[in-house]
């Protein structure tokens, strides 16, 4: 069967109420029978239930939808997209341990490595996304441990070839780390170009409706075994609530990511000429620096579209003001279309060429296009680019 059809029938064991839909198992613990039968639990001779911070029906139902999504053997579902890269971090990083990592990585996850990595001695080089992979091999140090990178970027949608990437990590015995938020697993599957591990922020396209966090950490059965361990002691796990709304969102995620996809090409394909902008970026538009990469391993652009305004920081306020239909949220993925202006929002702290390093030019805005007609979504883009100076 193909992967969507085994992620829509994976489903929770039916209760005796022959219910069609899952039930939702709200529960902090669960029950045993006898001391004997509690024993063997805890002993990790069978699979039974726990405790809802090391295990839960709908967090595994979650979790077996994914697997059979990305093509993984194992996955452990976390509270937030942060707490799944967190924990791939903490679980295979120690101590004078050197992760390498593309430059251009989600906020917060910049915040983890910089900031408190280093607190346990964990040591990180950047390496620009467009860079060749001989600058990542010369990165390389004996005690690099880890290779993580995002792929397209958030938010300037540069692509890193995979495939490249996981040979030289194979050749040197290092594990592959990939943030999979932004394709997510209709658009780009990672674990078949070689990648150890998948981690992805549940909260955007997976809920693709902006009403709860999630995350997850998906791989190799013995490496998934390593977040399971952390995640148990620690504590970052999902909530069976959140889980039991994303794994129903999971059944719709091909259609919507089909429509995402197919409205952002049209968004990027109507604008890319539009004199008040510099240039339009979309992994699918052959002007695209990575086009060749891009075609080569995703099936779909996904749904962010990026472009640079010509009237650069002033612009970008002026733009986000002036649109009438699009949000103005800090989040992605929605079946709402939202406009974002990173220089003066997310990366405002930055200095412009800090900024720039990352792909982050001043009038740049981020466009994730949601579910509305794409005409609708592209007229208020228009009227609001008309409002700008010349
Ligand atoms: C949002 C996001 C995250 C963090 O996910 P949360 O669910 O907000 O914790 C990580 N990576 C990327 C690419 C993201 O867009």
């Amino acid at each position: 069967m193909h992967p969507v059809t085994r992620a829509i029938r994976t489903q929770v064991d039916r209760t005796n109420e022959m219910e069609h839909a899952q039930p939702m198992f709200l529960t902090s613990s669960f029950c045993f029978d006898n001391a004997e039968d509690m024993r063997a639990a805890f002993a990790d001779e069978t699979d039974d239930n726990i405790y809802s911070r090391f295990s839960n029906p709908n967090v595994q139902e979650f979790t077996d939808r994914m697997c059979a999504l990305e093509g993984t053997e194992s996955g452990f579902a976390t509270a937030s997209g942060m707490s799944a890269i967190f924990a791939s971090f903490m679980a295979f990083l120690k101590q004078d341990d050197h992760l390498l990592s593309c430059r251009s990585i989600f906020g917060s996850t910049h915040t983890v490595v910089t900031k408190y990595l280093p607190k346990y001695g964990i040591s990180h080089t950047y390496v620009d996304a467009a860079a060749d992979i001989d600058a990542w091999q010369a990165a390389i140090r004996p005690e690099t441990k880890m290779i993580y990178l995002e792929t397209p970027t958030n938010p300037a949608l540069e692509i890193i070839d995979i495939t490249a990437l996981s040979a030289l990590a194979k050749k040197h015995g290092i594990l592959l780390n990939v943030d999979n938020c932004f394709a997510t697993p209709i658009g780009q599957r990672p674990a078949a170009f070689g990648a150890d591990l998948v981690v992805h922020s549940a909260t955007k396209w997976l809920d693709g409706q902006g009403r709860v966090l999630g995350g997850i950490v998906l791989g190799r059965k013995e490496l998934i075994k390593e977040i399971y361990l952390f995640c148990r002691s620690t504590g970052p796990s999902l909530s069976p609530f959140n889980a039991w709304i994303l794994s129903r969102s999971l059944e719709t995620l091909e259609v919507r990511m089909e429509k995402h996809a197919a409205s952002a090409l049209a968004i990027a394909q109507a604008l890319k000429d539009h004199p008040a902008l510099k240039w339009v970026k979309y992994p699918f538009l052959p002007s695209h620096p990575q086009y060749a990469i891009a075609k080569k391993q995703m099936t779909s652009g996904g749904g962010i579209v990026c472009f640079e305004l010509k009237g650069g920081l002033a612009a970008g306020q002026q733009f986000l003001d002036a649109l009438q239909l699009l949000s103005l949220t800090a989040n992605l993925g929605d079946t709402r279309s939202i406009a974002s202006h990173p220089a003066s929002t997310t990366h405002a702290k930055l200095s412009e060429a800090e900024r720039e390093a990352v792909g982050i030019s001043s009038g740049l805005i981020r466009l994730s296009v949601g579910l509305e007609h794409p005409d609708d979504i592209l007229a208020d883009i228009r009227q609001a680019l008309d409002q700008l100076p010349a």
